[in-house]
């Protein structure tokens, strides 16, 4: 018997139907001997709806109240799930967030967990019950409802698997796994049967939202055995332990495989990004911490940043990219901030996205970079900031050239599928 934590993502729960499968899936693990426990996302489109609520109340919204609107949507669910589970004969019963409880910092919007009480949770999967768990919510230490950021219900996951210390976390998604790129950008993607910690998390923060990043971060630190499957499988499918997923392996259990290594693992595209321009910042020490300084306190994350050298006149442009659900606060805070900084000019531009190719290869293989600026090149793409890590050469691009750039590179690294 294993103890084992399903996931299941937006799609999957989109609609009676599809609740009432995944109830299938759910009952069939369960019945093959294993205490199982679930954690749900809202209906696919639900938290997008329920952001832009927020945002036509005001476009810069308080993000506790903003909490409260969105963890809405799985809230639905899970109780959907447990009512589907036992119209099967199963038992079941929902969790909230707020139940366990969850607990979170008080980053709202953004939160992360800190700590989830699993008392109820091992209880109650020990007397049979099924425990179906809201993915994406939390508490914070003040006692009000917190989210983790979009994707937060792959964390919520691995973090329930983590507390109950189950041997699996299976995360049910749309695809049957994980590709070396998105799957619905080329269709000549492969699976891969494994990827590492650290791969996946190298694409996971540059915009594999197939699961989110700090899921993988938090399974790397506590050895949770994820796996990423299909819950589009028919009714008579055997149950998860014989589909063949994508395995998340350490570095360790990949060399045990047979698994040739690759240069590259995978590419991942974002165009969640904006960029932002300042023109003419004052060239002295401090002036690039007054921008970033309030950006990090207000919990935004900047990617990539380039500062031009200064000419003759002391003064510089400065260009970052940040997530664009963040551009509406990051210009507020910086106008507001105009005078201290002293900048001339903000530009800002959504019309962005950032492509990035990944794998542990690159560590010993020079010519990564090379390869990616010359096949963008050949076809025409402009690449307007570059950015790169141990395993990782991201480029930032206008965002209409996305897909043909991520094809294009998927075909220069040799990833097709033959
Ligand atoms: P869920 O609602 O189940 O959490 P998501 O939409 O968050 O699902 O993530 C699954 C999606 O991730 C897939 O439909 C696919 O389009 C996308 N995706 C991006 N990169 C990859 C990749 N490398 N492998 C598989 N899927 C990917
Ligand atoms: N429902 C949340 C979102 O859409 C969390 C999740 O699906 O993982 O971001
Ligand atoms: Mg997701």
């Amino acid at each position: 018997m294993a103890r084992i934590v399903m996931k299941f993502g937006g799609t999957s729960m989109a609609g009676t139907e599809r609740i009432r499968r995944v109830a299938g899936i759910v009952k069939r693990q369960q019945e093959a001997g294993h205490e199982v426990a679930v954690v749900v996302s809202a209906m696919a489109g639900e938290t997008d709806r329920l952001v832009n609520f927020c945002r036509e109340a005001n476009a810069l919204y308080d993000r506790a109240e903003y909490d409260v609107v969105v963890a809405a949507g799985e809230q639905v669910t899970s109780g959907l799930l447990a009512l589907h589970l036992q119209a099967l004969g199963c038992k079941a019963r929902s969790w909230l967030g707020w139940q366990l409880p969850v607990h979170t910092d008080d980053a709202h919007a953004a939160a992360r967990i800190e700590d989830i009480t699993s008392d109820a949770l091992l209880a109650s999967m020990a007397a049979g019950e099924i425990a179906v768990i809201p993915g994406f919510q939390g508490l914070d230490p003040e006692g009000r409802v917190t989210t983790l950021g979009r994707g937060g219900s792959d964390t919520s996951a691995v973090a329930v698997a983590a507390a109950v210390q189950a041997d699996r976390c299976d995360i049910y998604t749309d695809v049957d796994g994980v590709y070396t790129t998105d799957p619905r950008i080329v269709a000549k993607a492969r699976k891969l049967k494994y990827v590492t910690y650290e791969e996946m998390l190298e694409l996971a923060s540059v915009g594999s939202k197939v699961l989110q990043t700090r899921s993988v971060s938090l399974a790397m630190k506590e050895g949770v055995r994820v796996q990423v499957l299909s819950s589009f499988i028919d009714e008579s499918a055997p149950p998860a332990d014989s589909i063949p997923g994508t395995m998340i392996v350490s570095d360790e259990e990949l060399e045990g495989t047979e698994m040739e290594r690759q240069l590259i693992t995978g590419i991942a595209a974002d165009k969640n990004e904006a960029k932002v321009t300042l023109t003419r910042v004052a060239d002295r020490p401090g002036a690039v911490a007054a921008i970033f300084g309030p950006l990090a306190e207000a919990n935004i994350n900047v990617d990539m940043i380039i500062q031009n050298i200064a000419k003759d006149k002391g003064e510089t442009d400065v260009t970052f990219t940040c997530p664009q659900a963040d551009l509406a606060r990051t210009q507020a805070l910086l106008e507001e901030r105009k005078d201290t900084i002293g900048y001339y000019r903000m530009i800002a531009d959504s019309k962005v996205a950032k492509v990035s190719v990944v794998g542990v290869g690159m560590r010993s293989h020079a010519g990564v970079a090379a390869t990616m600026f010359k096949a963008l090149a050949d076809r025409g793409i402009n690449i307007q900031a570059i950015s790169t890590s141990e395993i990782k050469v991201s480029v930032l691009i206008d965002s209409d050239e996305v897909e043909l750039a991520v094809r294009v590179l998927h075909t220069a690294y040799g990833l097709d599928a033959a």
